[in-house]
């Protein structure tokens, strides 16, 4: 970022001189744009608008990225869409995924094509199995999907991290949240590099879970095994994609780890050098209370 805000100075200076003179095109900020789905849970949980809009807040500092932010869905008018380098999808999945409704999974795939990058957290990895499974195996590596994956509520230990610029400045941690596992990832894990890993404990993986309640004979099976909670992959087509199952709790975004490896993902889909330590944001008990949704009637 410091060279290129060196050369965005350099570039401002002669700009006095000849008005006419425009940027290089790698100076201009990138397009992000945090899509917060409908209203889903109560206040605290599935906060999806207060949290895109905290998500924003907190990137307010990167002057390479440009954020914008859609509640409430899938865009009405999706031009808002057009020239982004990078989506985030946070939002209520499953059949009600905004990306499913009318022609949204087509639209949404030629914009893949293109390249432009996706992440997409907590509900909003899950599709069903045979509308848009496919197309999430191949954007962003992998899905939730329905009595395979599973949905507990527990405290991973984020111990360690493979080298990678979204877990720059990122401390091991643990928080609690309804962090999804066993995701179906495309065919050994192709392509698909592993962020944030933990091993469930036998507790965890006898449930209950969230819903169903399970327990699901091949999750407790697989005592001992590793689980990953977050990953990402490099598109055949240029673009960038993540997974991220947290995100059920809104304080959790509290939390400097937690937030700061969403916030490394966010730049690092756009194409945008994540710095070394990593995206700095503070998010207070103000911040935290902000943009709830009302209780639900
Ligand atoms: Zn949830």
């Amino acid at each position: 970022m410091a060279l290129s805000r060196r050369r965005f100075l350099a570039a401002s200076a002669a700009v006095a001189a000849t008005p006419l003179l425009s940027f290089a095109a790698d100076d201009k900020p990138k397009k992000l744009v945090l899509i917060g789905g409908s209203m889903s849970h109560g206040p605290g949980d599935h906060e999806f608008n207060a949290g895109v809009k905290l998500l924003a807040k907190c990137l307010e500092g990167v002057k390479s990225l440009q954020v914008e932010v859609v509640n409430n869905g899938y865009p009405k008018d999706d031009s808002i869409l057009d020239g982004a380098a990078g989506i985030l999808c946070y939002a209520d999945g499953g059949g009600g995924h905004p990306f499913l409704k009318g022609k949204n999974l087509e639209r949404i795939g030629k914009r893949m094509a293109s390249g432009v990058g996706l992440m997409c957290a907590h509900y909003a990895v899950e599709v069903p199995k045979d509308i848009g499974a496919t197309e999430f195996r191949d954007w962003i590596g992998g899905c939730y999907e329905h009595e395979w994956s599973c949905n507990p509520m527990w405290s991973p230990e984020f111990k360690e991290f493979p080298k990678h610029p979204i877990t720059n400045g990122v401390k091991p941690f643990s928080i609690r949240d309804e962090w999804y596992f066993n995701m179906r990832f495309r065919p050994k894990l192709e392509g698909v590099t592993p962020l944030l890993t933990a091993v469930p404990n036998e507790k965890v993986r006898n449930g209950p879970y969230v819903y169903p309640k399970g327990p699901y004979k091949h999750i407790q099976e697989g005592a001992g095994n590793p689980e990953h909670m977050m990953w990402c992959v490099e598109r055949k087509d240029g673009g960038r994609g993540v997974g991220f199952t947290g995100g059920h709790t809104h304080k959790n975004w509290q939390d400097d780890n937690f937030r700061k490896v969403v916030l490394n993902a966010l730049l690092w889909i756009c194409k945008v050098d994540v710095p070394t330590e990593g995206v700095e944001s503070r998010v207070n008990d103000d911040d935290i209370k902000a943009n709830l949704d009302p209780k639900k009637k």
